[in-house]
C-alpha cells in the first residue's frame, strides 16, 4: 500500500481500532507539568511535562496496561487459560500479567530469573505472589537450564489441560506494546492542544512504547522527537525500537519505513547494568521525589529520567522547548532497593 502522509488522527487510529481490545486501563492518563523539577535544573532548562503512564490503574499501573488491553483480547481469542512468564523479581511485566490473570480469571506462572533482588520478597515479586501467581525458582541461572525449565513448565501446564499463552516468546504478545502508544500519542497531542503548545521532545525507556510514539509522530507529520533510553540491558537502543516500529507499520498496513534518523536513542544512562542503579539514576529518583513528589524507580524510569536530566545539563535541549517525560511505571521497585535509595 502507498500511504500519503501525513495521516489524520482518525486515519492513524483506524487500523488500531480494528484490533481486538478489551478496555480496562484508566485513560486518558494525566499530563502534568513539573515546574519545580525544571527550576531545580537551572535557568536553561525546558518546560517539562510528565505523562503519567504509572496511573493506568491495574495493580500499581504502568505502560504495559495499555498493551495488556490488546493482549487480553488475543489471549481470549485463542482460548488460553494459563500464561507463562520468564522474568526477574523486579519485573513489572510479571506483576502486571499476574494482575491480569487475577482480574480476568486466568492463571499466571512465573519462572523467576535469578537476580540480586531476590533476597527479600518485596516490590513486584511480593505483588505477583499476592496476586496469586505461581512463582517457580529455577535450579540455575544458566540460560540453557532456564529455557529447558521454562519448556518443562509449559509442558506441565499443557499436561494439566491448560491452553498456554507464552508471554515471553509469542510474537503478537511482544508487539502489542506498540499499539497502545499509537493511541497514547494521539491522547497526548490532544492534551497539548488544550495547553496551546506542542511537544518538542519525548523521553522514555526504549521498547515497544517508544516505537509506537515514533511511528505515530512520523505518520501524523508531528515534529516531536523521541529519545529512547536503554536501561542497561543488551539490546542496541536503535535496533530494538526500529524492530518494533517496522513490524507494527507492516502489521497495521501503514507501509512506511522508520529509520535511525527518525528518533534519538542512548545507551549511556543504562549503566552500570540492568536492574543496577548508578549515581545518576539515584540522583534522578531523589530529585523527582523532592521536587514533584514523583516516584520513579531504580530499574526503568529512574534511568529514563536521568537521561532527560543528563541531556538538559549537556545543553542538548533549549529553554524554549517543551519536553515530555513518559513515566512508564515501575513504582513497586523502590521497595526492593532501600539500601540504594537511603543516603
Ligand atoms: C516494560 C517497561 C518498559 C518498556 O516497555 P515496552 O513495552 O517495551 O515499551 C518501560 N518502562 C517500564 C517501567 C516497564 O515496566
Amino acid at each position: 500500500m502507498t500511504t500519503t502522509l501525513p495521516l489524520t488522527r482518525d486515519q492513524l487510529l483506524e487500523p488500531v481500532h480494528r484490533l481486538p481490545r478489551e478496555r480496562f486501563a484508566h485513560l486518558p492518563t494525566p499530563l502534568e507539568e513539573a515546574p519545580r523539577l525544571r527550576e531545580a535544573l537551572g535557568p536553561d532548562a525546558p518546560r517539562i511535562f510528565i505523562k503519567r503512564e504509572d496511573q493506568t490503574g491495574l495493580a500499581f499501573g504502568g505502560n504495559k496496561v495499555r498493551h495488556l488491553e490488546f493482549r487480553l483480547a488475543d489471549i481470549r481469542q485463542r482460548g488460553a487459560t494459563a500464561m507463562t512468564i520468564m522474568n526477574p523479581a523486579v519485573s513489572n511485566h510479571a506483576r502486571l500479567h499476574a494482575a491480569l490473570a487475577a482480574k480476568f480469571g486466568l492463571s499466571a506462572h512465573i519462572l523467576k530469573i535469578p537476580s540480586d533482588q531476590d533476597a527479600i520478597v518485596n516490590g513486584n515479586l511480593l505483588l505477583a505472589r499476592m496476586l496469586g501467581a505461581e512463582v517457580i525458582e529455577p535450579s540455575s541461572a544458566d540460560p540453557d537450564v532456564l529455557h529447558a525449565e521454562y519448556r518443562a513448565l509449559k509442558e506441565r501446564l499443557e499436561g494439566e489441560g491448560h491452553v498456554v499463552y507464552d508471554t515471553a516468546e509469542d510474537p503478537y504478545s511482544t508487539i502489542a506494546g506498540a499499539f497502545g502508544f499509537l493511541i497514547g500519542a494521539v491522547e497526548m497531542l490532544e492534551q497539548f492542544e488544550r495547553l496551546q503548545i506542542k511537544p518538542d521532545r519525548i523521553f522514555l525507556v526504549y521498547g515497544a512504547s517508544a516505537a509506537g510514539l515514533v511511528l505515530a509522530g512520523k505518520l501524523l507529520g508531528e515534529k516531536y522527537r523521541v529519545h529512547a533510553v536503554n536501561i542497561g540491558d543488551h539490546h542496541d537502543p536503535y535496533d530494538y525500537v526500529l524492530d518494533f516500529a517496522m513490524r507494527t507499520s507492516e502489521l497495521l498496513g501503514y507501509g512506511i519505513e522508520i529509520t535511525r534518523d527518525d528518533f534519538d536513542a542512548s545507551a549511556e544512562y543504562g549503566s552500570p547494568g540492568y536492574a543496577v542503579p548508578g549515581d545518576a539514576t539515584i540522583e534522578a529518583i531523589s530529585l523527582a521525589a523532592r521536587t514533584e513528589a514523583l516516584i520513579v524507580d531504580p530499574v526503568y524510569t529512574g534511568k529514563s529520567l536521568a537521561a532527560l536530566i543528563g541531556e538538559i545539563r549537556k545543553g542538548k535541549i533549549g529553554p524554549d522547548e517543551n519536553v515530555v517525560f513518559i513515566h512508564t511505571g515501575g513504582t513497586p521497585n523502590p521497595f526492593s532497593y532501600s539500601e540504594h535509595l537511603l543516603p
